[in-house]
């Protein structure tokens, strides 16, 4: 096989060149534009939510960094495999693994630990090591116990954590989350925002697309999306202070920046970079 692999940038594990995509539409002439000339790296083992109202282009994008959908203009690498080359698909998915919103979707075997087996033996990886990979992604996301049990016995939580274990198995650098905790109740969202934090102190490149401003609030960097464009993209403490364009774009701020700017309106001195809960909440212990 020649090797496809473009010269690249060793801090960027994901480049996004001026990103174009247009999906065709049936009997019409004009195709929809869903991403209009975004241009985004992302540094290897960063943490990187995504956020931006319905129809903003947010999942066509997360698409288009693993191959499942390719450019309508511009590129996309992943640690420098152009993402349009075909022969580089394989070498594509390996490094960069995808979570959806639906664990049901994702969840093809009858048998958890199958399915978690399912990804790697794609990759054509010895049954040996399979298993090994089996059990040490199933005890990660803490499915361990339940790996000979049916999927659909399993709770919205646990199917994700076992569809995120499906992933891990790969042992992909990077793993884009689309919406993982959109369908979960409460404990399963904390459970599986608690294995995104682990994978990404673990060295795992994350993005995280969410409607949740209090997950987004976890990332080191966050991008807003509008109608395909990225609108605003820089630490949470900067773009949680942009609440003229948040509100605009119907987003909200974390339950902390609303109280901050609340308690600053009644005369107390608040620091902007309190973001999240755990911060409002020692700050608030550390000033009684
Ligand atoms: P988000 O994830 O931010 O909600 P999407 O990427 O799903 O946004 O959608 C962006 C735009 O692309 C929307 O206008 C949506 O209607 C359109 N779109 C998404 N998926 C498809 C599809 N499979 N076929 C045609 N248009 C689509
Ligand atoms: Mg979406």
């Amino acid at each position: 096989m020649k090797n496809v692999r473009m010269a690249h940038n060793g801090t960027d594990i994901i480049r996004i060149e001026n990103l174009i995509f247009e999906y065709k539409r049936e009997g019409e002439a004009a195709p929809d534009r869903a991403v209009d000339g975004v241009s985004l790296n992302l540094e290897r083992g960063s943490f990187t939510a995504v956020i931006g109202q319905n129809g903003s282009g947010k999942s066509t994008l997360a698409k288009n960094i693993n191959a499942l959908l390719l450019p309508s203009g511009g590129a996309v690498y992943v640690d420098g495999y152009n993402t349009g080359d075909a022969e580089a698909v394989w070498e594509i998915r390996r490094r960069a693994g995808m979570v959806f919103q639906n664990p049901d979707n994702q969840l093809v075997s009858a048998i958890v630990e199958d399915d978690v087996a399912f990804g790697p033996e794609n990759l054509g990886i010895a049954p040996d090591e399979i298993r090994v990979r089996v059990r040490e992604s199933l005890l990660s996301v803490h499915m361990y116990g339940e790996r000979k049990k049916a999927p659909h016995l399993l709770s919205g939580g646990q199917k994700q954590r076992v569809a995120i274990a499906g992933v891990v198995a790969m042992r992909p650098e990077c793993i884009i989350f689309d919406e993982p905790t959109a369908m979960l109740d409460p404990v399963g969202r904390e459970e599986v925002m608690e294995i995104i934090g682990r994978l990404h102190l673990d060295g795992v490149t994350v993005v995280l697309i969410t409607h949740f401003m209090d997950e987004a609030a976890l990332a080191d960097r966050i991008v807003v999306m509008d109608e395909g464009r990225v609108v605003l993209d820089g630490a949470p403490s900067s773009v949680f202070r942009r609440a003229d364009l948040l509100r605009k774009l119907s987003l909200d701020a974390p339950l902390a920046v609303e109280l901050a700017e609340r308690l600053r309106g009644k005369g107390f001195a608040i620091p902007d970079d309190i973001i999240n809960t755990e911060e409002m909440v020692e700050f608030l212990c550390r000033s009684k």
